[in-house]
Parts: C-alpha cells; sequence; structure tokens
C-alpha cells in the first residue's frame, strides 16, 4: 500500500512497481473517476464530494474496491494507492481482505511538504487514455497536450484547482495522515521521502520493499 498526501507520486510510484511486478495498481480515485466518466449511480453520487475535495462515503469506495479486488488477475496481489483514506476504511479493508486469508505486507507512506504538493498538483496534467502524469514545468509532454506514451489528450483534473487542493490536503492531515500511527502499530510502515525525480523516489521505495519485490518477482 502506497499512502501519502495528493500529489506525493503514489500514482506514479504505483505504476512503476506495477510494470516492474506485474500486478495490478489499484488506486481508489482512478475508480471512481471512471464511474463518473460511465455516469454511473455511484459514479454521479461520488462526484459531489469529489468536486469539493472531500472523501467519497464508505460504502461507494468498499464497493468499488471489493469488486476490484475479487477479480482474476488480483490474486497474485496488489498495490492500493491512494485506499484506504481512514482508520474506518483500513479496518474495513482488513476484515475484506482476511475473509480471503489475505494480509497487507507493507505499508509505504511517501512524505513531501505541502508548499511542494500544492507546486505539483497545480502544473499536473493527466492522460485521459492511460492516466500516466506530466507536469507543464518539471515533466512536460514532447506535445504540449498530448501523452508520449499512448498520444491521449492530456487534461487537468477538476479538483486540481487551488481551493480544491488546499480542501484536499486538509482533509488528508485530519482523517488520512493517522493511519501512519494506525500501520506503524501494526509494524508494517516505512516512511520514505518524496522530494526529487521519480527515479530518485522509486530507488527509495525499492529500499523500502528490500525482499519483497524480489519475493514477488520469483
Ligand atoms: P485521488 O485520485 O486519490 O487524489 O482521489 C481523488 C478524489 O477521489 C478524492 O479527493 C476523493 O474525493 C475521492 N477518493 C479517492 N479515494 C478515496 C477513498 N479511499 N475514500 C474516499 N474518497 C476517495
Amino acid at each position: 500500500m502506497l499512502l501519502g498526501p495528493p500529489g506525493a507520486g503514489k500514482g506514479t510510484q504505483a505504476r512503476i512497481l506495477r510494470d516492474r511486478c506485474g500486478i495490478p495498481q489499484i488506486a481508489s480515485g482512478d475508480l471512481l473517476r471512471a464511474a463518473v466518466m460511465e455516469k454511473t449511480a455511484l459514479g454521479v453520487e461520488a462526484s459531489s464530494y469529489m468536486d469539493r475535495g472531500q472523501l467519497v462515503p464508505d460504502d461507494l469506495v468498499l464497493r468499488l474496491i471489493a469488486e476490484r479486488i475479487a477479480r482474476e488477475d488480483a490474486r497474485v496481489g496488489f498495490i492500493l494507492d491512494g485506499f484506504p483514506r481512514s482508520v474506518k476504511q483500513a479496518e474495513a479493508l482488513a476484515l475484506m481482505i482476511g475473509a480471503q486469508g489475505v494480509a497487507l505486507d507493507k505499508v509505504v507512506a511517501v512524505n513531501v511538504p505541502d508548499e511542494e504538493l500544492v507546486k505539483r498538483i497545480s502544473g499536473r496534467r493527466t492522460c485521459a487514455k492511460c492516466q500516466a502524469m506530466y507536469h507543464v514545468v518539471f515533466e512536460p509532454p514532447r506535445v504540449a497536450g498530448v501523452c508520449d506514451k499512448c498520444g491521449g489528450e492530456l487534461y487537468q483534473r477538476e479538483d486540481d484547482a487551488e481551493e480544491t487542493v488546499r480542501e484536499r490536503l486538509k482533509v488528508y492531515a485530519e482523517t488520512t495522515r493517522p493511519l501512519i500511527e494506525h500501520y506503524g502499530r501494526i509494524g508494517i510502515l516505512s516512511q520514505i521521502d518524496g522530494l526529487g525525480t521519480p527515479d530518485e523516489v522509486e530507488r527509495r521505495l525499492l529500499g523500502a520493499l528490500d525482499g519483497l519485490v524480489r519475493a514477488k518477482r520469483a
């Protein structure tokens, strides 16, 4: 599980890890955005919370996560990104996977100061097709507005507007950050510095996961 505030680089690192280990990335934000795009009843309900930078009610998120974890490709393992967001969700997750005889191997918290998060998120652009991330200043695509990897269109998430970002950071501090202590107590937590290039952060992440990545590849 990757834990950290919005803009910490969880999505970027989760995708790197997914490609390295061959296990799926399960990102609650991506699942919710897909439901919003498809205009499902769940998506319509979720969007009003997402637009305000608030957490979507647990029953909706848990339903999406349960469905995703039950899929065939998640049997070999999975990388959680953006879920859980509260101690309550963490407890629901433990019950959900515990019922299948599965437990979390590791939680890595990615730490980045707030001023850096606001800078990163306000320039962030996402590919509508493959979800790859860019930054207009720090990591621009070769052609403005077009994904280098798949040619998809790049867009700015509505909830990446500065005011909404501040609300998301507040929600993180109040509701999600307590998970660091929660998983610290359970004894499966490592914390890494999320500053620097994606390569630098990847090296720290692999260091924190030492043994685990090799074990999964074997
Ligand atoms: P993210 O892509 O992880 O930054 O999530 C975008 C938005 O989706 C958040 O600001 C929340 O509104 C919603 N969201 C994502 N994951 C969760 C979750 N685990 N619980 C509640 N809401 C979530």
